[in-house]
C-alpha cells in the first residue's frame, strides 16, 4: 500500500488504458478520482467495484477533456472532495486514421484539444497545489508516436510529440519542488481504441478480424504481443514510488521494442 493517503486523478478512466491504470494506483492504496465517457449506470458500477475491491475512496467527474474550464473544475472538485491532488495521469485520447491531405480539420482539432492540450490544462491547474505540499507526479500517457511516426496519424502523432515535448518543459520547471513528470509511451495494447482500427482495416481487406490481429501488431513491434492496462498500470505505479524519485522528464517506453527499430 505504498500510495496510502496520495489521492489520483486519471483520465479517460472509465476504460481501457486509464481503467488500469486506476486499479493498479487503488490496489496501492490511492484514493482515485475517474473520469471520462460511458453509460452513467456502467459508470456507477466502476466506481463502486474499484471501491470495494481496493478499499478506497473512488469519486467521478465527467468533465469533457476538450473542455479547458472542466477540466479546471475537475482538478478544483479532486481536491475538494479527496482532500489532495498528488498523481496526475493525463490518459484522455482519442484517434482518428486517414491521410493527411483527406484529414477532416474537425478531427485534427479534437485530437490536439483532447489528446495534447487537456494535459497542459490538466498541468496548469494541478501544478500550484503540489507545489504547496512538497510532493506530486504527473504521468503523461504518450505513445510510440510520441517518438516516431506512422502514416494516416499526422494529429494523433503531432500531439503525442508535442506531449513528450510538454513533459520535459514541465520537469524541469518543477525539478525542485518534489514533483516528477514522466510520460509512458506505450506500443499496442488491446482497448476499444485499437480494436476499433483493427476491425476497419480488417473490413477493408475483406479478411476475417482474427487474421488482422495476427499481423497487426508484428507490423511495428518485434515483440509479437499487446502489452495489457495492467502492465501499463504496473509502471505508473513504479513512476509514482519513492524508487523513481529522480526520474524525471523521459518518456518510458513500453512497446514490445517499437522504437528500437
Ligand atoms: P480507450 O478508448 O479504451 O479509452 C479512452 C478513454 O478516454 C475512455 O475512458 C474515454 O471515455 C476517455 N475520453 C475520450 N474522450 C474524452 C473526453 N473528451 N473527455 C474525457 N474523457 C474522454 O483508449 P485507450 O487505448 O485506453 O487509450 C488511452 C490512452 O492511451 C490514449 O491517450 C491513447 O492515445 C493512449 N495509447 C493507447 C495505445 C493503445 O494501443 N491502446 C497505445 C499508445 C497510447
Amino acid at each position: 500500500m505504498a500510495l496510502k493517503g496520495k489521492v489520483a486523478l486519471v483520465t479517460g478512466s472509465t476504460s481501457g488504458i486509464g481503467l488500469g491504470i486506476a486499479r493498479a494506483l487503488a490496489a496501492e492504496g490511492a484514493a482515485i478520482m475517474m473520469n471520462g465517457f460511458g453509460p452513467s449506470d456502467a459508470i456507477a458500477k466502476l466506481r463502486d467495484d474499484l471501491a470495494a475491491e481496493f478499499g478506497v475512496k473512488v469519486a467521478y467527474n465527467g468533465a469533457d477533456i476538450s473542455k479547458p474550464d472542466q477540466i479546471t473544475a475537475m482538478v478544483a472538485a479532486t481536491e475538494s472532495e479527496l482532500g489532495s491532488l498528488d498523481i496526475l495521469v493525463n490518459n484522455a485520447g482519442i484517434q482518428y486514421v486517414a491521410d493527411l491531405v483527406d484529414f477532416p480539420p474537425e478531427r485534427w482539432d479534437a485530437i490536439i484539444a483532447i489528446n495534447l492540450s487537456g494535459a497542459f490544462h490538466a498541468m496548469r491547474a494541478a501544478i500550484p497545489g503540489m507545489k504547496k505540499r512538497g510532493w506530486g507526479r504527473v504521468i503523461n500517457i504518450a505513445s510510440a508516436h510520441g517518438l516516431v511516426a506512422s502514416p494516416q496519424k499526422a494529429a494523433y502523432v503531432a500531439a503525442k510529440h508535442g506531449l513528450v515535448g510538454l513533459t520535459k518543459v514541465a520537469a524541469i520547471e518543477t525539478a525542485n519542488n518534489g514533483i516528477t513528470v514522466n510520460a509512458i509511451c506505450p506500443g499496442w495494447v488491446l482497448t476499444p481504441l485499437v480494436q476499433k482500427q483493427i476491425d476497419d482495416r480488417a473490413k477493408e481487406k475483406g479478411i476475417k478480424v482474427e487474421d488482422e490481429i495476427a499481423g497487426f501488431v508484428s507490423e511495428t513491434q518485434p515483440m509479437h504481443q499487446f502489452s495489457t492496462p495492467e502492465e501499463i498500470g504496473a509502471l505508473t505505479v513504479f513512476l509514482c514510488s519513492d524508487g523513481a524519485k529522480t526520474m524525471t522528464g523521459a518518456p518510458f517506453s513500453i512497446d514490445g521494442g517499437w522504437v528500437a527499430h
